[in-house]
C-alpha cells in the first residue's frame, strides 16, 4: 500500500537543541501512536479531536527515543541520486570516482573497467536501459566476490565467539546498506560495492555481530568494536560517501 505521505500538518517540537520535525495525521482511533519510517520520515497518528499542543507534549517526552530511532536509520541511510546512464557521468567503486563511456559497438553489450573509465560497449549507446541493467550486472558480480571474501576475513576473526560463515546474499534495499534477517544469514546491498573497502569491511562485520546479539545493545557493541575498533571511523566515512 501506497503511505498517505500528504496527509497531516507538519509540526516542530525542540528537544534540547535539536529539533524533531514530524507530521501530525489526525485519526478514528483510542492510542497515539509515533512511527519513525527508515526514510527518517517521523509520523503521529493521534485520536481525532486531540489537541495539537498536547500532541506536541507527548513527542516532546518521547524525543530521544524518536532521535534515537532516526539515527538508527540513518546508520544505514544508502544516498542514491538517479543515474542517467550517459557519457562522462560519474559511478563509484571501491570508493575511487570513474567516468562512465558509451562506445558503440555492435555484439554482446559488455562493462569493463579501464583505468578511470566504466566502459560500456553496446549496439546503441543512447539505449540507457540496457546500459542500465548490464551495469548493475557488473556491481553485483564485483559485489557478491568482495562480500564473500570480507565475510570470510571479518568470520575468521569472530571465530572465538563460535559465529560460523553465514549465507551470504545481495539484495537492493532502497533504505539499507544490510540486514540481519534470520540465523545463518545476512543480506547486503549491492550498492555497498561503491563505498570503500574499510566501510565495506564495516557493514559486514556489524552485520556479522548480529549473529551473536540481535540488538545494539552494549554487549553488541563491546563486540563490535573488540574486532573493529575503529568502527566509528569507517561508519562516519560510509556516511559522507557519495555514491
Ligand atoms: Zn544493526
Amino acid at each position: 500500500m501506497k503511505p498517505k505521505a500528504d496527509r497531516g500538518d507538519i509540526r516542530r517540537v525542540a528537544y534540547g537543541s535539536r529539533t524533531v520535525e514530524y507530521r501530525l495525521v489526525f485519526e478514528r482511533r483510542r492510542q497515539l501512536r509515533i512511527d519513525v519510517h527508515p526514510d527518517r520520515r517521523v509520523v503521529v497518528h493521534a485520536p481525532a479531536g486531540k489537541a495539537a499542543a498536547d500532541v506536541d507534549a507527548r513527542v516532546t517526552r518521547r524525543a530521544a527515543w524518536v532521535l534515537r530511532q532516526v539515527a538508527h536509520f540513518e546508520q544505514f541511510q544508502p544516498l542514491p541520486p538517479p543515474k542517467r546512464y550517459v557519457s562522462g557521468e560519474s559511478h563509484h567503486y571501491l570508493g575511487r570516482q570513474y567516468r562512465l563511456k558509451i562506445t558503440a559497438r555492435p555484439g554482446p553489450p559488455e562493462v569493463r573497467l579501464i583505468g578511470r573509465y566504466f566502459h560500456v560497449f553496446l549496439p546503441h549507446p543512447r539505449d540507457t536501459k540496457t546500459i542500465a541493467e548490464r551495469v548493475e550486472l557488473w556491481y553485483r558480480r564485483h559485489a557478491r566476490a568482495i562480500f564473500a571474501q570480507y565475510t570470510a576475513r571479518c568470520v575468521a576473526k569472530l571465530k572465538t565467539e563460535g559465529i560460523v560463515a553465514p549465507e551470504v546474499k545481495t539484495r537492493r534495499m532502497p533504505h539499507r546498506w544490510g540486514s540481519y534477517t534470520r540465523p545463518g544469514t545476512i543480506v547486503l546491498n549491492p550498492e555497498l560495492a561503491k563505498a570503500p573497502l574499510a566501510c565495506i569491511e564495516y557493514v559486514i562485520m556489524h552485520e556479522l555481530c548480529h549473529l551473536k546479539h540481535p540488538d545494539h545493545g552494549r554487549q553488541f557493541h563491546r563486540l563490535l568494536t573488540r574486532c573493529l575498533p575503529d568502527w566509528e571511523k569507517r561508519k562516519a566515512r560510509l556516511e559522507l560517501a557519495t555514491l
